[in-house]
């Protein structure tokens, strides 16, 4: 499901040129990732409805459970600036083919940026181009404790009362 671009060609989701920024933020994010366990360098920058830019890096923990991975720390500095609607991330590494995002952060993804598409890129000029949606089929959403809470007569209400919109 993901479409594989080198380089130079253009991919559906944004131009070219913005995809192109956008995935250079990332591959600098990287730079601030602390990761003295893994030692492995994980950038990422969303771009916002509003088109401003928040980047986020690896945060590694001697206490290995603790780590946060780039695309959360991202979401995290978007969402605690007040921004909702994120239209594309891009997630830098080094490997070739670039890698997607682990199982925990494709489930954040998709309570904090469902529509969004990403662009997954290394320094080699690699990019992977996915949505959310294709990286995580079937995913268990907000709508699901609509109708699936103990004694809840149909709306959760925490659900309605922290959450802007609705997602499918
Ligand atoms: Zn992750």
């Amino acid at each position: 499901m993901t479409d594989r671009t080198r380089g130079g060609r253009v991919s559906g989701g944004m131009p070219q040129k913005q995809r192109d920024a956008l995935t250079k933020r990332a591959l600098a994010a990287r730079d601030q990732a602390y990761a003295p366990y893994s030692r492995y360098h994980v950038g990422a920058a969303l771009l916002t409805a509003g088109g401003d830019v928040f980047t986020g890096a690896n945060i590694e923990n001697a206490a290995y459970p603790l780590c946060l991975c780039a695309e959360r720390v991202a979401l995290a500095a978007a969402y605690a600036a007040g921004h909702r609607d994120i239209g594309a991330m891009a997630v830098a590494t080094t490997t070739s083919p670039p890698a997607s995002p682990c199982g925990g952060c494709r489930q954040v993804l998709m309570e904090l940026a469902p529509d969004a598409v990403l662009y997954l890129c290394n320094p080699d000029g690699e990019v992977d181009e996915t949505t959310v949606r294709a990286l995580l089929p079937r995913a268990f959403t907000p709508s699901a404790l609509d109708n699936g809470t103990a004694g809840n007569s149909g709306k959760n209400p925490r659900v309605k009362a922290t959450r802007p919109r609705a997602h499918s």
